[in-house]
Parts: C-alpha cells; sequence; structure tokens
C-alpha cells in the first residue's frame, strides 16, 4: 500500500526521457525516485533484440556498441511523426538501426533482427517497452502490481505526439490517468521544495529550463502554496544533447576522412561507436576543459585516437546553444513579463550541465544565479509522482491545483487557406471554444480539417486531421452556418466538432484519430505482443537460472571428484570426472537455450550420475 488512506493500486510518475526515463512514487509523505535493479535512479530509454533474448535499460545500452543495428534508442525522436518528416529523414542517417515507412500513412516502423526473425516495432512499442521496464522497476519497489502513472512528455510536444505517448503506456499495461508536460512537472518539484524550506514563501515567478537529450522545452511558471500557474511555454521538440553529439560525430567522420581517406559515414556500426564515445567526451567536457576520443579498430582495423577541446565543442555547437535563448525570449514575451521579473531560473535536463549553455543563459538574465537545489535529471518524475498521488488521492487534491498551456495554436483551414485559430497558444487548458463558419461552395459536402501551429498560411502548419459533413444542401455558397466546436481535455489533447445550425446533421473529430496514430486493432495486437514479449523475457530469465544452476552444481563437484580419488576410489573418481566434463562440454554448446527443461534434464542425468557415486565414498 502506499502512501496513508490509499486503498487502490500505487500511481506513480513515470518521466519517460529521450536517453533516459525515471520514475517516482509518493510514499511515507515524500516523493521517493525508484532505483533500478542495476542500482541506478535513471535507466536508458534503449531496448535491444538479440539472437536469444530482448533487454531493456542498462543492459541494452551495455551491448549497443557490438549490436548496434539491433539496439534502439530515440524512440521519443519518433513518436507521433510521419516518416516522410524532415527531422525523422535527418536523424535516420545518424541512427544504427533502421526505420521503414511501414504503412500508406507513412507510419515509421524500426526494423531489426530478434531470434534471428526480421520484425518492425513502431516508436510507440519501443517506448512501451521502456514504460514496461519502468512499471516493473516500480512493482519490485513496491512489492505490489502497479497499473496507474501520469507519464510526463515535452510541453512543445503537438497532439499526435501526446496521443502516441498516451499509446504507448497502453501497451505498456499502463492506465495513463494523465500526461503533463515536463517542465510544468519540474515546476511542481521545485515548488514543494520552496515550500518545504520555507513555509511563508509566497507566488514566484520560475522560469523552466528543461534541455535533455531531444528536447527542449521553457516554461514560464507562477508557483505559489497552492497552485501551478503555467503563463507560457515555448521550446523545440528536437534539441538536445543528441544533436550537439551528433556535431561531435561529424567533426571526427571529416576528422578520419582527412586522415585515413577513409569514409565511415555509411557503417551504421562505426557510427554508433562513435556515438557512444562522443556522448561520452561531451559530458567530460563539462568539467575538463580537453579530453581524448579513443576507439579502437573504428574502422577497417584502424584506430581512432584523438582529443577534442571544450573549445571547439562549443564552437561546433554555438548555433544550437545559441537557439536555445530565442524560445526563453519568445516565452517572456508571450507571458507578456520582463525578464526582471523572473524570480528563479530552475534548470532541468543532463545537457543543462553543459557550461556555454549555462553561461548564455545567465548572459541574458544579467548574471543571474541559477536555482539549484533540485535535481536536474529527476525533478520532472518527481513532479509526475506527486501529480500520480492527487489524482489518486493519496494526497490531498485540494493541497495543489495545477494549470497548464497548449504549446501551439489550433485552428481550421478557411476556404482562403488561412489558418483560422479557434484556441491560441499559450491557452490554459481544460477548454472549449466555438466559432462559426460559414460553406465556402456550393457543394453538399463540406470539409472541416484541422491544423496546429503559428503559421498563417494553414499548410504550413501541422496537419492534424480532417472530417466531413455531408447532406449540405447544394448551390447554398457562404449561406449555410456552421458552429465548430474545439476543446482540449486534462491531457491537452484536442476533440473538433462541427455542428450544421438548423439540422441534426453533426460530426465530432477527436483528433486521437488522426492519420499517423495507431488505431484501436493495432494497439489491441500490440499489448497481446507485449505481452508475449514479457512471457518470453521472463521464460529466458528461467532458462538463465536453470543453466546457472547446472553450470554452479557441476563445477561444485570438482572438490568430490579430488575426495574420491584420495580415498583410493579411483574408477569412481574417473567416472564423476567423464561425466562433468561431459556437461560442461555440453553447456559450451548450449549456452543460449530458450528451454528451461533442457537445462533441468541436464542437470537431472549428472545427478543421477554423480549422486550414488558420492554415496558410495567410505
Ligand atoms: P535527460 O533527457 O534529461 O536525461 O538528458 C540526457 C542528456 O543529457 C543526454 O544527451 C546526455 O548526454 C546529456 N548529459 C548528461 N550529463 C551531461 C553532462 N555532464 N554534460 C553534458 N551533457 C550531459
Amino acid at each position: 500500500m502506499v502512501g496513508e488512506g490509499s486503498k487502490e493500486w500505487p500511481a506513480i510518475g513515470i518521466d519517460l526521457g529521450t536517453t533516459y526515463s525515471c520514475v517516482g512514487v509518493w510514499q511515507h509523505n515524500r516523493v521517493e525516485i525508484i532505483i533500478n535493479d542495476q542500482g541506478n535512479r535513471t535507466t536508458p530509454s534503449c531496448v535491444a533484440f538479440n539472437q536469444a533474448q530482448r533487454l531493456i535499460g542498462e543492459a541494452a545500452k551495455n551491448q549497443a556498441t557490438s549490436n548496434p543495428v539491433n539496439s534502439v534508442f530515440d524512440a521519443k525522436r519518433l513518436i507521433g511523426r510521419r516518416f516522410t518528416d524532415e527531422v525523422v529523414q535527418n536523424d535516420m542517417k545518424l541512427w544504427p538501426f533502421k526505420v521503414i515507412s511501414a504503412s500508406e500513412e507513412n507510419k515509421p516502423a524500426i526494423v531489426v533482427t530478434y531470434k534471428g526473425e526480421e520484425k518492425q516495432f513502431a516508436a510507440e512499442e519501443i517506448s512501451s517497452m521502456v514504460l514496461m521496464k519502468m512499471k516493473q522497476t516500480a512493482e519490485t519497489y513496491l512489492g505490489s502490481e502497479v497499473k496507474n502513472a501520469v507519464i510526463t512528455v515535452p510541453a512543445y510536444f503537438n497532439d499526435s505526439q501526446r496521443q502516441a505517448t498516451k499509446d504507448a503506456g497502453t501497451i505498456a499495461g499502463l492506465n495513463v490517468m494523465r500526461i503533463i508536460n515536463e517542465p510544468t512537472a519540474a515546476a511542481i518539484a521545485y515548488g514543494l521544495d520552496k515550500m518545504a524550506t520555507n513555509m511563508k514563501q509566497t507566488s514566484k515567478n520560475v522560469l523552466v529550463f528543461d534541455l535533455g537529450g531531444g528536447t527542449f522545452d521553457v516554461s514560464l511558471v507562477r508557483i505559489g502554496k497552492q497552485a501551478c500557474e503555467v503563463k507560457a511555454v515555448n521550446g523545440d521538440t528536437h534539441l538536445g544533447g543528441e544533436d550537439f553529439d551528433s556535431r561531435m560525430v561529424d567533426y571526427f567522420v571529416a576528422e578520419f576522412k582527412r586522415k585515413h581517406n577513409k569514409d565511415i559515414s555509411g557503417d551504421r556500426r562505426a557510427i554508433g561507436r562513435l556515438r557512444s564515445a562522443c556522448e561520452r567526451a561531451k559530458r567530460m567536457l563539462s568539467s575538463a576543459t580537453e579530453t581524448s576520443v579513443d576507439v579502437d579498430c573504428l574502422y577497417e582495423g584502424i584506430d581512432l585516437y584523438s582529443t577534442i577541446s571544450r573549445a571547439k565543442f562549443e564552437r561546433l555547437n554555438l548555433d544550437l546553444f545559441t537557439n536555445c535563448i530565442n524560445p526563453v525570449k519568445k516565452c517572456l514575451e508571450d507571458a507578456k513579463m520582463k525578464k526582471t521579473k523572473v524570480d528563479d531560473v530552475v534548470l532541468v535536463g543532463g545537457s543543462t550541465r553543459i557550461p556555454k549553455v549555462q553561461e548564455l543563459l545567465k548572459d541574458f538574465f544579467h548574471g543571474k544565479e541559477f536555482c539549484q537545489s533540485i535535481n536536474p535529471d529527476e525533478a520532472v518524475a518527481y513532479g509526475a509522482a506527486v501529480q500520480a498521488a492527487m489524482l489518486s488521492g493519496v494526497r490531498n487534491n485540494r493541497d495543489f491545483t495545477l494549470v497548464d498551456v497548449t504549446p501551439l495554436s489550433l485552428g481550421l483551414r478557411y476556404y482562403s487557406g488561412k489558418m483560422a485559430i479557434f484556441i491560441p497558444r499559450n491557452t490554459t487548458f481544460p477548454v472549449k471554444k466555438s466559432g462559426i463558419v460559414y460553406n465556402a461552395d456550393n457543394d453538399t459536402t463540406v470539409h472541416f480539417r484541422v491544423f496546429e501551429g503559428e503559421r498563417p498560411i494553414a499548410f504550413d502548419n501541422n496537419f492534424l486531421g480532417m472530417f466531413e459533413l455531408h447532406n449540405i444542401p447544394p448551390g447554398r455558397k457562404g449561406k449555410e452556418k456552421f458552429e465548430v466546436c474545439f476543446e482540449i481535455n486534462n491531457d491537452g489533447i484536442l476533440t473538433v466538432s462541427a455542428h450544421h445550425i438548423g439540422t441534426n446533421n453533426k460530426k465530432q473529430l477527436s483528433i486521437a484519430n488522426h492519420s499517423c496514430r495507431l488505431s484501436k486493432e493495432e494497439i489491441d495486437r500490440m499489448v497481446e505482443e507485449a505481452n508475449k514479449y514479457k512471457v518470453e523475457d521472463e521464460e529466458h530469465k528461467k532458462a538463465v537460472a536453470a543453466k546457472l544452476a547446472l553450470q554452479n552444481y557441476a563445477e561444485s563437484k570438482w572438490d568430490m571428484v579430488e575426495v574420491c580419488w584420495n580415498k583410493f576410489r579411483e574408477e569412481n573418481a574417473k567416472k564423476m570426472k567423464d561425466a562433468i566434463d561431459k556437461t560442461i562440454q555440453w553447456l559450451d554448446w548450449n549456452l543460449n537455450l530458450t528451454r528451461v527443461s533442457e537445462y533441468e534434464e541436464k542437470l537431472n542425468e549428472l545427478k543421477t550420475i554423480l549422486d550414488p557415486l558420492i554415496g558410495d565414498m567410505p
């Protein structure tokens, strides 16, 4: 049972990060960040497949350099996007794993080889595997099943990315109580921290600067004892530590070409290994001014032994670092707030450790010191866990209200091609807004096309979906009236409806059904497969345990062979040695069997030979 008064399943908060994920739970009147099976507080968002098994987290990341094409990371960069998306096309060039277009709607699929067979996975499935790992981590810690979760997404995630994340939760067997924005979750963590240390705390304007592995968010939040009110958000769903890694990868690819006249860019394995070395070097450069980048036998037996300075790293990324300041400016503009009115700047996400990023931000705020009291890697999961506790009634809901805003404007395409905005960006939700539109031609069908974004021409924005109303009287251009309603629920997810005024003719588009989203059937199939993989993982674990039991038994009996020999039972000692040798040889040939029974049978076979001989000793 979690927390006082909870009679329900425990509810957890999950920060599903691009590179690392983190899970927390409200327990004993505070948030506990849960340690995984490796003793770490964050888990790599990485899933790998091999001949014998599926690996998730550290186990997947640790083998990625030797199995790069089947080690999948960055699913968050792919989720809710189309294959043709420019961002996906650019990322694909750097990923060691293969991505294809898997449907007419251009949904991307990741292709891997698992147990010798080619398999395709949607980004939602890969994310669901990471979520399942976080769920299991929490279950082991709590000693009970976990069903309910709050999952965080970047504030700048669009509607399809939010929906897809929710679907990933469903596939993982979770009831996603709410999707909340990462910087808002961090602001909750900050708010609680401040309140814990200063009971007289009044409301403060806090700028949350969240630069992670793949996404960048800025939120301006008014936070007080009782409420967390987001004033404006801005950011880039495609800017983060991995872009900085990529710049370093490009640099060393060029250096390798210059030194050895060899182009390694087409070799997925070499690029994967180089990328890991660059990520390590980047982290080092946050504290050191120079570091080495060494990769043995990088390409065609040639090693890479090089160094990189912090100054060089900063030059390679200066435009990206500088770009991080623009969303801060825009966020303040949208909130109509001067930078001098910002009381605290909170840094979240691993990439905020980069000194140049900190320097640029500090300069922007005229040398203001950052709030250092909250952990940048855990703040998001911390806030999500608080929210989960509130939603499940473990923490009193009246303690704190959360008011969040939509990151992008939402509207319809007018017949002129212009975007008619119904819900402007940075509107607080839940929200419902209606407006009247007229038919643009003499047709009996009227189309309603829904977009999100800030560009004046609708087609320049992100298309979310379309629906039609039929049986409109013909030849009445501009005379038929329709009431259109845009509604955003607590998760920030949109529904649009249109009603032909004067008739009963109405239709509703839950944007949940847009073309890029998984269908109900696909989700059901993935849930089934996820359960199948879970069973396979369990079987594999059991097979490994059975193999170990056989190995341990065989090895432990060498002593008995010696004892037997010393007691002048040479015949028996020879028989025992022979049986142990044969078993060890058999194990060498059968290291990756999937069936527990095969190891168990072998163990019984060996015991049947050894036990009577051991029993026969004087
Ligand atoms: P997050 O998504 O918040 O877990 O952030 C992960 C990103 O932070 C990855 O790209 C890491 O390489 C990066 N990161 C973590 N620690 C450091 C560090 N000390 N210096 C620079 N980048 C870091």
